[in-house]
């Protein structure tokens, strides 16, 4: 079967070799996982996801009346926390994820990046996407990378005006660079060819699936005055998150994908007595 995650790691390794945009990237801080998504549902093919951004300050929810607009009960103070995610002891600072079988089955055809792509091959749509998700990065490692508009400040918008152009431009860097075809081979077949050549499709996943290591809130040991408290305010106590705050390599397991679904692969001779 093929090992689609490990395939897009090493053709990651390959991209910030040959993009000097992206040459500040070590691989290594960088983790790869799939989720599930179908082929033919809406929702992102990948996503970039950040572990470096440090905690939030101290804040609490409060909910108002709707008629007198005035503050009846309100959260204890929290933090919001990036877990950590260590491999073999080294700090994981970012994430990609991709959504297996979606991403496989994405073509330029009729996409928004096709004008940037005159007469390619339609899986050029995949290496734009794996592009994208690198561009993310920030070069300080310590968030998404931020886009500076013309005028010197930043857009909300973590896309901004020329983020597409940049990733088109970075893809025909790549491209021209005349890297090897076995770095980027796997992404010419669909999934139902890939299944069908390699017997099976499968990506590594946390094992907490279909959750994985996300932002957190965190009680603040030593509660702050409020200045929502009034007469009346209920003060409600947060209840512990009941999602790992800290992951290892143990937590990563292999999973194989099919059109809907997905399962948790035990390899053969687990069960074997010893
Ligand atoms: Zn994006």
């Amino acid at each position: 079967m093929i090992n689609y995650t490990e395939c897009l790691s090493l053709l990651m390794q390959d991209l910030v070799s040959r993009i000097p945009t992206l040459s500040f990237i070590n691989p290594a801080d960088v983790l790869v996982f799939a989720r599930s998504g179908r082929s033919n549902a809406e929702g992102a093919f990948a996503t970039c996801h950040c572990l470096t951004l440090p905690a939030s300050d101290p804040g609490y929810y409060f909910w108002r009346d709707r008629s007198t607009r005035r503050i009846t009960r309100r959260s204890e103070w929290f933090l919001t926390k990036s877990p950590a995610v260590t491999v073999g002891g080294r700090s994981i600072k970012y994430m990609i994820s991709f959504a297996l079988p979606r991403f496989c089955d994405q073509s330029l055809d009729r996409s928004r990046k096709e004008r940037f792509y005159p007469g390619a091959d339609p899986w050029i749509a995949k290496l734009d996407t794996v592009v994208h998700e690198l561009y993310h990065i920030d070069p300080e490692m310590t968030g998404i990378r931020r886009i500076e508009r013309g005028d010197g400040t930043y857009s909300a918008n973590c896309h901004g005006h020329h983020f597409f152009e940049q990733v088109a431009t970075m893809v025909h860097t790549y491209l021209e660079s005349k890297p090897s075809a076995a770095a980027y081979d796997f992404l010419q077949d669909d999934f139902s060819s890939l299944a069908s050549r390699f017997g099976g499709v499968v990506g590594t996943s946390f094992r907490t699936f279909p959750s994985f290591p996300q932002r957190y809130i965190e009680r603040l040991a030593e509660q702050l005055p409020c200045e929502a408290d009034a007469e009346g305010v209920k003060v409600e106590t947060l209840r512990a998150a009941n999602q790992p705050t800290r992951y290892t390599e143990d937590d990563l397991h292999v999973r194989q994908f099919t059109a809907d679904s997905s399962k948790r692969l035990i390899r053969k001779g687990a069960f074997r007595a010893a």
